[in-house]
């Protein structure tokens, strides 16, 4: 094809969509599109096209497999594993959901919430709430990633380890297939075993396999009060320690947990100071814990502070503060989500996702880190994240001052298979909660079980024999 004949897919697209939906570089600036969120990679799509209903979507599976050009799926390209970019040919079609924003449905009494998959995350909490219900998936990037996004990736956040995954929080789904189909799936059931577990397939499966265009997700009861707590711990095994204490003091009342390291705390303090990181200087460890009651905030502060006077006895806790109000619990959470971004403006590092038994969280930081530290003298360790889940997002930052793309090409490489190395070791996971994109499939046959990873070939070809939906991605 010439570089200045349009590519004979652009019209048949245009006279679906209608030319405003069917952008190209040449009339548009592509690159909120065509960049990672890291701003590690640009892509170049052939063209990005935004369907407005699941109809047009199949439209544009139809056409694009018949012109044999390959689909990549984006909701809020918050991905952190370059999973939702068109790869650098030209050749690839972005399909973004955006427009697919509608609230479709709401059923109280069956206690679910009918999306389209472009809603952005923190509408659907929203659409919940309006109703009188809570819906708990919640993460840094909730603001801009959709709903689409979470369950492609098989989003995790902070409420894990009391609701779940996205998976769980998911009855049913309406996806486009490969083909062109549709998959009408949007059933509210909570018992439906009629054979394969299709929407589990496609949870999960980053674009590779279908293009979610709407979801049927779970309601939850409003909790009445939600108090947080930020505790200063002594080490590793001593916020592994809190975690026994809180799930035995505070039952199904504990929704969230999330450990964070001093340095990853500094560096909240050096960006955004005005944030005011409460006890940071104090200790080499904190964790932020929240408790949800059904009864009162009373209740809730009463059995907060009955769980922490235990923890403060048994020496797992030496300082800690319970939120006095909702801004103090909202500025709380806001510290722990502003990790991300700080790290960010300290300079790229190299960024793990992992998971271990919890039981082996402390074994595997005490070793990974003297691992890495005898490998780069002055390497600086972001590490923080969801221990009530065993998940850490494990970061590797340059010594103070070194040239970070330097430190980049020079480490990142060694870093990876010495921090996948001792994930293995531990039995963990190399991608907790992430995904897989295209930052990690060349890493997966390393570390996934091989009968594991020829079943997910198989299913990849048998789904999508042409390789149409976001090939390179999760497997080759
Ligand atoms: C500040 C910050 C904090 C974050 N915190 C967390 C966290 O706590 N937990 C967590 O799990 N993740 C977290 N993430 C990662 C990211 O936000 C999530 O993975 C999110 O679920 C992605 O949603 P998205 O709409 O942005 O998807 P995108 O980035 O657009 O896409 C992600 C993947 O899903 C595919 N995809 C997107 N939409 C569809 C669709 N409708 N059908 C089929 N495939 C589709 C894409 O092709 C791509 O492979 C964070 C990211 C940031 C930037």
């Amino acid at each position: 094809m010439s570089n200045t004949a349009p590519h004979p897919l652009l019209q048949t697209l245009r006279e679906r969509l209608g030319h405003a939906h069917v952008l190209t570089a040449d009339q548009t600036d592509l690159s909120s599109y065509e960049q990672d969120w890291r701003k590690r990679i640009r892509g170049k799509a052939l063209a990005v096209v935004r369907p407005a209903n699941t109809l047009e979507v199949s439209d544009v599976i139809k056409a694009c497999a018949q012109a044999r050009v390959s689909v990549v799926p984006q909701g809020g390209n918050t991905g952190l594993v370059v999973g939702s970019i068109p790869d650098a040919s030209g050749t690839q079609v972005l399909l973004s959901l955006q427009r697919m924003n509608a609230v479709r449905h709401i059923d109280t009494d069956n206690l679910t919430l009918t999306v389209e998959a472009g809603c952005i995350l923190q509408n659907v909490q929203q659409a919940a709430e309006q109703a009188g219900f809570l819906f708990p998936l919640s993460l840094g990037a909730e603001g801009s990633c959709t709903i689409g996004g979470n369950l492609a990736t098989n989003a995790g956040g902070t409420q894990v380890l009391r609701y779940g995954n996205a998976r769980d929080l998911c009855l049913g789904l309406e996806v486009v297939t490969a083909t062109g189909d549709v998959l009408h799936g949007l059933s509210g059931l909570r018992k439906d075993n009629t054979g394969y577990d299709l929407r589990n397939l496609m949870i999960g499966s980053e674009g590779t396999l279908g293009i979610i265009t709407a979801a049927t997700l779970k309601l939850f009861p409003m909790p009445a009060a939600q108090l947080t707590a930020w505790a200063a711990v002594p080490s590793v095994a001593d916020a592994v320690k809190l975690l026994g204490l809180a799930h035995q003091h505070l039952g199904a009342g504990l929704t969230g947990f999330e450990m964070m390291g001093q340095f990853a705390l500094s560096l909240v303090d050096k960006h955004y100071a005005h944030l005011r990181v409460p006890l940071w200087q104090d200790s080499p460890y904190y964790v932020l814990l929240e408790n949800s009651d059904s009864e009162s905030e009373a209740h809730a502060r009463e059995r907060f502070e009955h769980l922490l006077e235990l923890a403060f006895n048994d020496g797992c806790v030496r300082d800690a503060i319970v939120a006095e109000s909702l801004s103090q619990t909202r500025n709380l959470w806001h510290i722990r989500e502003s990790i991300t971004l700080a790290q960010v403006d300290e300079g790229l590092n190299i960024k793990h996702d992992i998971s271990v038994p919890i039981s082996s969280i402390p074994d595997f930081v005490a070793q990974t880190d003297a691992l890495l530290k005898k490998e780069i003298a002055g390497v600086r360790l972001v590490n923080f994240g969801h221990l009530g889940d065993g998940n850490l997002h494990y970061n590797v930052q340059a010594p103070e001052g070194a040239d970070t793309a330097a430190f980049l090409r020079e480490h990142e490489d060694t870093v990876n298979t010495l921090v996948y190395q001792s994930v293995r070791k531990f039995g963990g996971s190399i991608s907790a909660e992430h995904g897989v994109g295209s930052m990690k499939v060349d890493s997966l046959p390393d570390y996934k079980d091989p009968v594991a990873l020829h079943c997910m070939q198989h299913i990849k070809h048998a789904l999508d024999p042409q390789g149409l939906l976001n090939p390179g991605r999760v497997v080759r």
